[in-house]
C-alpha cells in the first residue's frame, strides 16, 4: 500500500476504562493526510494528543499519553489495531481519560474498523525505516530493533508459572496476520496481584470479561483460553500498539525478551536518541495506468510478436 488511509466514516463504542471502571465512548473520525493519530478529550474541550513518544506518558500497566496536563490512558490496544490494519490518519475521540477495554484484546475495535471500511487520500505513505540496530536491557527484560524489510515481530515471555511458563512468537505483521495471530489475545493479570492493585486505585474495572484471571494452579475464566500461547500473543499486541508511537510505520524488526510497556518505550527513545539509526521514507507515488496508454501498449505487444 503506496497511499496513506483513513476511515470512509465515523464509527464509536462504548466500554468501560480497565483501570477507573468508568464508562467511556470511544468514536473515531476521518482525518486529512498527514494528521497521524490523534487523540481528542471531548470532555475537556478537544485539545488534542497526537500518539507520539513524544507525548509518552504512563508505562506501568499500560501506555497512557500525556500533553499539557491533559492525558490518555490504555491506548495500546487500539493503537494496535489502527497501525496494524494500515490507517495512517484518525481522530480518537474520547470522553473520559481512558480507552475502553472492551474484551481486553483488539477485537472489538477491528470490528469498528472493518464496519466503516478504510479510504486511500492523495499522499504517499511515509515508513520509519530502521537502519542499524538499537537495543536496551532493563531489570532482566531485552528489547531490540534491526533493519529488516517489513515489520517482523519476534516476542517472547518467561513467567514463573507453568500455567504460563515460556512462550514465544514470531510473525511478519500484515492485516492479515494481526487480525488471525493478535488481534484476539486478551489482557492477563495475576489473582494474587488484584488486591495490590486495586489498592493502588488500578484495574477497577477489571473482570473475567475483560481479562484472563491467573490463579494459583489453574486460569479462572470459564471459556478457558482462545489460543494456548494468549498471553504472548497478547505481549505481541501491546508491542504492536507501543511501537505505533513512532509516529510512522516501521520497516525493521522487533525483538522482546520478558518485555512489557516500558521496555517497548525505551526501545523507541532509544531509537530516537541516535539520528543514524533510522531514517523516515516515502512510498512511491501510486501511478494510475490509464486507458489509453494500456491500448497502446497492448498494442506494441502486438506488434512486438508479429515481428518475431
Ligand atoms: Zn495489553
Amino acid at each position: 500500500m503506496s497511499v496513506q488511509r483513513t476511515l470512509r466514516r465515523s464509527v464509536s463504542c462504548t466500554g468501560i476504562g480497565l483501570h477507573s471502571g468508568n464508562k467511556v465512548t470511544l468514536s473515531l473520525k476521518p482525518a486529512p493526510a498527514d494528521y497521524g493519530i490523534r487523540f481528542q478529550r471531548s470532555d475537556l474541550g478537544g485539545l488534542e494528543i497526537p500518539a507520539t513518544v513524544t507525548h509518552l506518558g504512563g508505562i506501568q500497566y499500560q501506555t497512557g499519553l500525556t500533553r499539557e496536563a491533559v492525558s490518555v490512558e490504555t491506548v495500546e490496544h487500539l493503537l494496535a489495531a489502527l497501525t496494524a490494519l494500515g490507517i495512517d490518519n484518525v481522530i480518537v475521540e474520547l470522553n473520559h481519560p481512558e480507552v475502553p477495554i472492551m474484551d481486553g484484546s483488539a477485537a472489538r475495535f477491528v470490528e469498528a474498523i472493518d464496519e466503516v471500511g478504510l479510504a486511500e487520500l492523495e499522499a504517499p505513505r511515509r515508513f520509519l525505516k530502521i537502519l542499524k540496530r538499537v537495543s536496551v536491557e532493563e531489570a532482566g527484560a531485552y528489547g531490540e530493533l534491526l533493519p529488516y524489510n517489513g515489520f517482523h515481530l519476534d516476542v517472547e515471555i518467561d513467567f514463573d508459572t507453568p500455567l504460563i511458563g515460556t512462550q514465544r512468537i514470531e510473525l511478519d505483521l500484515n492485516p492479515g496476520a494481526f487480525r488471525r495471530e493478535l488481534a484476539r489475545a486478551r489482557t492477563f493479570g495475576f489473582m494474587k496481584d488484584v488486591e495490590r492493585l486495586w489498592a493502588a486505585g488500578l484495574a477497577l474495572g477489571a473482570s473475567l470479561e475483560n481479562t484472563v484471571a491467573i490463579g494459583d494452579d489453574r486460569i479462572i475464566n470459564r471459556e478457558g483460553l482462545r489460543f494456548p500461547d494468549e498471553f504472548v500473543r497478547h505481549k505481541a499486541l501491546d508491542a504492536v500498539g507501543d511501537l505505533a508511537l513512532a509516529g510512522a510505520p516501521i520497516l525493521g524488526a522487533f525483538r522482546s525478551r520478558r518485555g512489557g510497556h516500558r521496555l517497548n518505550a525505551l526501545v523507541l527513545k532509544a531509537l530516537f536518541a541516535d539520528p543514524e539509526a533510522w531514517t523516515m521514507i516515502e512510498a512511491p507515488r501510486y501511478r494510475e495506468v490509464r486507458h489509453a496508454e494500456l491500448s497502446h501498449r497492448l498494442a506494441a505487444a502486438n506488434f512486438a510478436a508479429e515481428r518475431s
